[in-house]
């Protein structure tokens, strides 16, 4: 069998979907062709692809694809009928592309749609991806704030800790969480989902109460808040906002755009030299102010809508990622041949094309 391994194509997509180090762990039978240069900004050059075994060539005509990115149209062109492609493939919102891939016959796994139950847990690439992600959010606000985020006792004078406020704790926010608190922050989050509450204290932080509670989906997921509870919380988090120096927010709701927590007044309300970091840019931003792949300055205070951090830790971020990959293929090569099982909840509920006759 024949994994291929492109070269990212998307502007800033700094990360590759296999690294030589997994190569070695993928047992026999698989040949592994990578795209020249795939690995280069990633820190995995093509002589380190070569040493665990793989061949530099043109990975299209494999029996498995596995990317980072959905396909472009001109890259979806050139799969074929019964392939396998592995790939964030946005099946909620990308129509266009997983169409082009249902015309093509091309058997498509989503690493958006891995089903959240503890077996698929070493597949799980949103999570291993929101933990590199949440980890990078603490880390820029900690560099904009023109702030200590611990407390210094100096013989020049007292610093008290910054206070942080992380919006959403599902896996990016108690990764930041933890970052901001191991840089010794004064930490506070929220979340709708009321079972986040004793995560957040098990990390050292503050359960901000807004008095809203959501809904849970049966994945795990947080359903959309109503009309009315938006506008409650918005209008709670306003009142408490000014009372923090970071902001870092993370709400998200699959396939929809991101939920509005923080208004422009509220923004208008915080000190200068006040920080968000909006992680849910991609989809629209929490913040009213964000602008998607931009950092501006709005009275006084950074919004930070930088897209994609993850791809800022390539190596890392590649190294996970690479590891949910083949743990995704051990389900579906069997001895050296791609078997797709469909009774197995895993691979079905991954899969979201699917040829007719596989
Ligand atoms: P996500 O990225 O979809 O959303 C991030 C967070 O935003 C969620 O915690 C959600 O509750 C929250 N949110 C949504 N609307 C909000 C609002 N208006 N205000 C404040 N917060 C809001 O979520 P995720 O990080 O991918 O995790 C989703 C769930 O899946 C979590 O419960 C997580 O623990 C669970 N999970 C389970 C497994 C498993 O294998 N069992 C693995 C990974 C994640």
């Amino acid at each position: 069998m024949q994994l291929g391994i492109p070269k990212e194509l998307v502007p800033g997509e700094h990360r590759v979907a296999l690294i030589p180090e997994t190569i070695g762990r993928l047992g026999d039978g698989v040949d592994v062709i990578v795209e020249t240069g795939a690995g280069d900004a990633a820190g995995f050059p093509d002589d380190a692809y070569r040493k665990a075994g793989a061949t530099i060539g043109d990975p299209w005509a494999a029996d498995v694809v596995a990317k980072v990115a959905a396909p472009t149209a001109e890259e979806a062109g050139r799969l074929h009928d019964g392939q396998v492609l592995i790939a964030f493939l946005a099946p909620l919102t990308d129509t266009a592309g997983i169409e082009r891939l249902a015309t093509a016959g091309v058997n498509g796994f989503a690493l958006e749609s891995v089903p959240r139950i503890t077996r698929a847990q070493p597949i799980d690439a949103l999570s291993s991806q929101a933990t590199v992600g949440g980890y990078k959010a603490a880390l820029i606000a900690a560099d904009r704030l023109p702030r200590f985020f611990p407390m210094l006792m100096t013989a020049a004078g007292t610093i008290p800790p910054a206070k942080v406020l992380i919006l959403g704790a599902g896996v990016a926010g108690l990764q930041a969480i933890a970052t901001a608190r191991r840089l010794g922050a004064v930490v506070s989050a929220f979340d709708v989902r009321p079972a986040v509450r004793e995560q957040v204290e098990s990390l050292g932080a503050t359960f901000l109460d807004l008095g809203i509670l959501g809904e849970e989906t049966e994945g795990g997921y947080a359903s959309e808040l109503t009309p009315e509870q938006q506008a409650a919380q918005q209008t709670e988090l306003q009142a408490r906002i000014p009372l923090f120096d970071a902001v870092i927010t993370t709400a998200a709701i699959p396939g929809r755009p991101a939920p509005k927590l923080i208004t422009a007044e509220a923004v208008r309300a915080m000190r200068p030299g006040s920080v968000i970091v909006d992680l849910a840019a991609e989809t629209g931003g929490n913040c009213e102010l964000t602008r998607p792949g931009e950092e501006i300055v709005e009275s006084g205070v950074a919004i930070v809508g930088t897209t994609n951090l993850p791809s800022t830790m390539a190596t890392h971020a590649s190294q996970l990622l690479s590891r949910n990959v083949d743990s995704l293929l051990a389900l579906i090569v069997v001895d050296g041949a791609v078997s797709l099982n469909w009774d197995d909840e895993v691979v079905a509920g991954t899969c979201v094309t699917r040829k007719e006759s596989a």
